[in-house]
């Protein structure tokens, strides 16, 4: 691991130290406090960071209000093509960025590129949605009027982020804002500061080069404080979080009393239903890979499986089979599909969420204990957890952000929606079925009561081009693709009267 943080650090330009707040330069003057990051992997210190102070903020937002000056007016399509060649410039740095998110969030090799993938994926759909910022036109009731609307940047964007997808979902929000006009400040989860450090430095050069402003800026502070900045400044009209219900909360109930907007991708506590006529192949597949994918740190992984009486037993049987068969350990190695938590506080919570389910009634059936890994002794690896448990385990309702999946068996299928929306979060559902009926009941008002919804694939695992966002105490907005772009501009309805009198709406006369 060692050698591999020499050879990453050097080609992304990072060092031993590096500065955490960037506004077009790299902040270097005076003292900050220090953020040490470990890999989970094996406890190695991989770097430190220089935290931001508030005068770093300041300076921040007073070159982003610059920025925002000169990039407001760049063009759409222009601005699409800058974000086409940061795609590129990503593209080529893959590997390396990818390696980056393995050894700091411990995400296995493809899962780490993968997350690089899935900016690139951004930044060209971006480039695209760059030319197609439309706006209708209306019939307007008055004659010689016309009646249309348009959208116009908003400004400075603050995005924070959490530790699981470091990086994918900030460009899910920031290329999108970008091509909108838009620029960014980004804080990032201290967890994963050198991720956004390495992909900061990257973005950085390829702007230098096409002459074009800074847009994406780069705070790094410890715990809540750059997140409350944010939240806090009415010079940022919109901020996008990442990350928790309870911080969630706290940031929504900031920004809302000034009266700013909000993006909320919050916690999930996503089922998958398993019907007696589901493929069960595929519907293992999907379950094995939606609950100990990431180990478990998804928003999306699967952590209720609702199966139906007639093949709970089978399904169990090969569930626990297939979980005996999946490699624990380093992430960086192959074959390895599951690696370690992000850090000791995680392996606690998943332990005493198990323990509490049991003394809530649940049956332990396969792993839920702490292992370690031989040369990685100061890695944080659980064995992935299946407890079958009832609804009325209040444990149930909470998302526990690691490998701990609940099985509830159920007779019908109405029975099974009703298990399946019986929790506060509301992000991403499943049912593998084959049968028509099922399936259609499922995508219907009576069906699921999340924002994403799929039928004989994952929970886990979402696309793109589509938006992507939760329902309930998961939050409310929405990301990426389709036209989450919007939420990024302000919309302006536009009448224009061409003609030589001054007709008024509904009729009103005002005469004089
Ligand atoms: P977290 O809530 O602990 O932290 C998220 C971000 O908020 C980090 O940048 C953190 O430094 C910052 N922060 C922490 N306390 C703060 C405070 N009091 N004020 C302001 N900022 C604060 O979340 P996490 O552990 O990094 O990430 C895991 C959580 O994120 C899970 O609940 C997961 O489901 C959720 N998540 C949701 C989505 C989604 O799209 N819905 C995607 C990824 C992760």
């Amino acid at each position: 691991i060692q050698k591999e943080i020499k050879t990453v650090f050097k080609e992304l330009g990072l060092e031993e130290t590096n500065h955490g707040s960037f506004s077009g330069k790299w902040h270097s003057e005076g003292k900050r406090d220090i953020y040490t990051s470990y890999s989970p992997i094996d406890g190695t210190q991989l770097g430190k960071v220089e935290l931001s102070t508030k005068d770093d903020y300041e300076e921040i937002i007073a070159h982003l209000q610059n920025a925002y000056s000169i990039w407001s007016e760049v063009p759409g399509p222009k601005r699409g093509f800058v974000i086409k060649e940061i795609g590129d410039e990503l593209l080529r740095k893959k590997a390396l960025l990818g390696k980056i998110v393995s050894l700091e969030t411990g995400k296995t090799q493809v899962e780490g590129e993968g997350e690089i993938q899935e900016m690139i994926d951004v930044a060209y759909f971006a480039t695209g949605v760059s030319r197609q910022l439309y706006g209708l036109t209306m019939t307007s009731e008055r004659p010689e009027h016309r009646l249309s609307e348009q959208w116009i940047p908003m400004g400075i964007v603050g995005v924070i982020s959490a530790f699981n997808f470091p990086s994918a979902v900030w460009s899910w929000n920031s290329f999108i804002a970008a091509v909108c006009g838009d620029v960014v400040i980004w804080k990032p989860s201290t967890k994963a500061s050198l991720v956004a450090i390495g992909v900061i430095h990257v973005i950085e050069k390829v702007l230098e080069r096409l002459e074009m402003p800074q847009i994406f800026s780069l705070i790094v502070s410890r715990g809540s404080q750059g997140g409350e900045w944010i939240a806090t400044d009415h010079r940022i009209p919109l901020v996008s979080f990442t990350g928790s219900i309870p911080v969630g909360r706290k940031i929504n109930t900031t920004v809302s009393a000034r009266l700013g907007k909000t993006i909320l991708e919050l916690g999930g506590n996503n089922a998958a239903i398993i019907s007696s006529r589901a493929n069960m192949d595929i519907a293992l597949k999907g379950l094995v890979f939606g609950s100990l994918a990431t180990a478990g740190q998804r928003c999306t992984s699967t952590r209720r499986a609702i199966i139906h009486e007639d093949i709970y037993d089978e399904f169990i049987k090969k569930l626990k089979a297939a979980y005996s068969t999946i490699k624990i350990g380093n992430p960086l190695e192959k074959g390895v599909l599951v690696g370690p938590l992000i850090d000791r506080e995680a392996v606690q919570t998943y332990l005493s969420a198990i323990e509490t389910a049991k003394k809530e009634g649940g049956r332990l059936l396969f792993g839920g204990e702490k292992i370690t890994i031989p040369g990685l002794e100061n890695g944080f690896y659980v064995k992935p957890a299946i407890v079958e448990a009832k609804m009325s385990m209040p444990i149930v309702q909470e998302e526990t952000f690691g490998p701990l999946l609940y099985v509830f068996k159920y007779k019908t299928i109405e029975e099974a929606i009703k298990i399946h929306n019986s929790v506060p979060q509301g992000l991403s559902s499943a049912i593998f079925t084959t049968d028509l009926s099922e399936e259609h009941l499922f995508l219907s008002a009576r069906g699921s009561d999340c924002g994403i919804v799929n039928v004989n694939t994952s929970t886990a695992g979402a696309e793109i081009g589509g938006a992507f966002g939760g329902e309930k105490e998961t939050g409310s907005g929405r990301e990426s693709g389709s036209d989450s772009w919007k939420a990024y501009m302000r919309r302006q309805t536009v009448t224009v009267n061409w003609g030589k009198e001054i007709p008024l709406s509904q009729g009103v006369r005002f005469d004089f």
